[in-house]
């Protein structure tokens, strides 16, 4: 007979994520099997709670009054490898913590995921938003989802197509949320390619090479990159107490952004955009945060920007989920009123 599922009661849910604001869970569980997936969902709607799943809690905002219902934690493991035809393809346990697997990728000598080292959070939480750095994002490399669909408690394979992938979108953050539960992850990468360099700061790091870096080479590159911007969770460093960037790149119409460019020309400014789909235009939210008085390092009591990237709202010690929302609304107000642009969130808020 199977062990019975164990549940705790009134979790403090900040250790478990990176921003460390926050109350606790109600009821607290961790799966490592998919029949312990099932066996909470089922404890959650025998008792009537509100289900919240939770990996590696990355890109969370806790509130201050935590979760009501109960928080799954998805911890099922494993990375299998199979060749076929001219890709190795990896099938991810959600549970693994994502930069495990990158460094087996690469290790493997197989691309398609080397720039999204050292990334913090759960290969389970990448679909989600379609994780993204460095010039790539998970949509180029995952071929299937292995999902619990809860609204028919049927364990199914979701293709790519089906997630609906797009600039830190898929069905699981917009269409379907809170529908499926993410079990596992298959990624099909390419043996022996060259890395991808694409990227304007990975460009800069390799210029002068007179041999095509390795995938090994990129990895350390993106590594030591993101740890100089407090983008690589390094213990001790108060900069990376963050949920990482808080708000999305706005895609803007053409409308939209020659309306903004005339704003930003008449202050004597030109902002960074590039080409996004559909013939809209990205533009750098942190040139936005920056140019509205936001400046790296601006402190607001016990929250913050860091020091290293204006995008990153930080935790500057014992602060409240309500400080960091009050500054992403402080943020959100005055570039609106400067720049006409509202900025989105980017990660999720938990029991708002
Ligand atoms: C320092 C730092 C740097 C970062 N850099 C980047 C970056 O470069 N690019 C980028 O895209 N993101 C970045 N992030 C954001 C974050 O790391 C990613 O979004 C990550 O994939 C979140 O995964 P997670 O497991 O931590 O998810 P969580 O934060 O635990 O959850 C996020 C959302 O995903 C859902 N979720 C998680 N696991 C599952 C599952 N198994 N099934 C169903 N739903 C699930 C949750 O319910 C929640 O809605 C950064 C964050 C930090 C703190």
């Amino acid at each position: 007979m199977a062990a019975a599922m164990l549940v705790q009661e009134n979790v403090p849910l900040a250790p478990m994520t990176t921003l460390k604001v926050g109350g606790a869970a109600r009821f607290f569980t961790e799966a490592k099997s998919i029949s312990e997936v099932t066996e909470a969902v089922a404890f959650a709607r025998g008792r009537d709670l509100s289900l919240f799943v939770l990996g590696g809690g990355s890109n969370l905002v806790v509130s201050d009054t935590g979760w009501p219902g109960l928080v799954l934690k998805v911890g099922l493991l494993g990375i299998d490898e199979r060749v076929e035809r001219e890709k190795t393809f990896f099938e991810v346990g959600a549970g693994e913590e994502w930069d495990r697997f990158v460094a087996r990728a690469v290790a493997r000598n197989c691309a398609g995921v080397e720039c999204l080292s050292g990334i913090p959070g759960s290969v389970g939480g990448t679909p989600v938003q379609n994780v993204g750095a460095y010039g790539q994002e998970v949509a180029e490399t995952i071929v299937s989802v292995l999902v619990l669909d809860l609204k028919d408690n049927l364990v199914r394979e979701l293709c790519a197509e089906a997630c609906g992938f797009s600039y830190r979108t898929s069905i699981f953050n917009t269409t379907a949320r809170g529908r499926y539960i993410i079990l596992r992850v298959t990624y099909a990468l390419t043996p022996r390619a060259e890395a991808r360099i694409e990227y304007a700061d990975l460009k800069k790091h390799f210029y002068g090479w007179s041999v095509s870096p390795t995938l090994t080479d990129v990895r350390e590159a993106v590594r030591w990159i993101r740890a100089s911007k407090a983008m690589l969770i390094t213990p001790g460093d108060e900069d990376c107490r963050s949920a990482g960037s808080f708000f999305k790149n706005p895609v803007l119409t053409p409308e939209e952004h020659s309306a903004l460019t005339k704003r930003a020309a008449a202050k004597g400014l030109q902002i960074p955009s590039y080409p996004a789909l559909d013939s809209q235009r990205k533009v750098s939210a942190a040139w936005l945060v920056e140019h509205s008085g936001f400046s790296k390092g601006y402190n607001s009591g016990r929250v913050g920007i860091s020091r290293r990237h204006a995008l990153a709202i930080v935790n500057r010690g014992e602060a409240t989920a309500a400080e960091v929302v009050a500054l992403k609304d402080h943020i959100q107000q005055r570039v609106e009123e400067i720049w006409g642009v509202r900025l989105e969130p980017e990660p999720v808020f938990v029991g708002f």
